[in-house]
């Protein structure tokens, strides 16, 4: 199924894949972890790097979000640029963050995606 086709399917709400992945249900090497966001390589990755900034609170969307995770969306970011000079992202990189079927989400719990090491193209699809 095509992510595209994924986004269209998924449904918002309740438990998620991450919430497993967050709890260590479902074994993952994080590249980063803290009290309030983990991260981890996407499983299918876009480019030679691709990882994800996933916060703990189970934010469902962007759009959900609220005045007081205001804190949390700023952490992601930090941590999203962290994350990226650890890997080594020195040329630049790309930060997406999907919402709902138009997006492309298929995962309704609130992640940063961190895409580099290629060259990007723009417009996305
Ligand atoms: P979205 O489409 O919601 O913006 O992004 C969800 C992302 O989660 C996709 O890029 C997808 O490859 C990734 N993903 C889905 N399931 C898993 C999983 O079990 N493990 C990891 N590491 N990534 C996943």
């Amino acid at each position: 199924m095509s992510e595209t086709d994924k986004a269209q399917t998924a449904t918002p709400g309740g438990d998620t894949i991450f919430g497993k992945i967050i709890r260590g249900e479902i074994p993952t090497t994080f590249l980063h972890k803290d009290d309030v966001c983990v991260v981890f390589n996407d499983i299918s990755a876009q480019a030679p790097v691709h990882f994800l900034v996933v916060p703990v609170k189970p934010i469902v969307r962007l759009a959900e979000a609220e005045d007081s995770d205001k804190e949390i969306l700023g952490h992601l970011l930090l941590v999203a640029k962290k994350v990226a000079a650890d890997q080594g992202l020195t040329e630049g990189y790309r930060v997406i963050i999907n919402d709902g079927q138009h997006g492309g989400q298929s995962v309704y719990h609130l992640h940063v995606h961190v895409l580099g090491q290629r060259q990007l193209g723009w417009p996305p699809g």
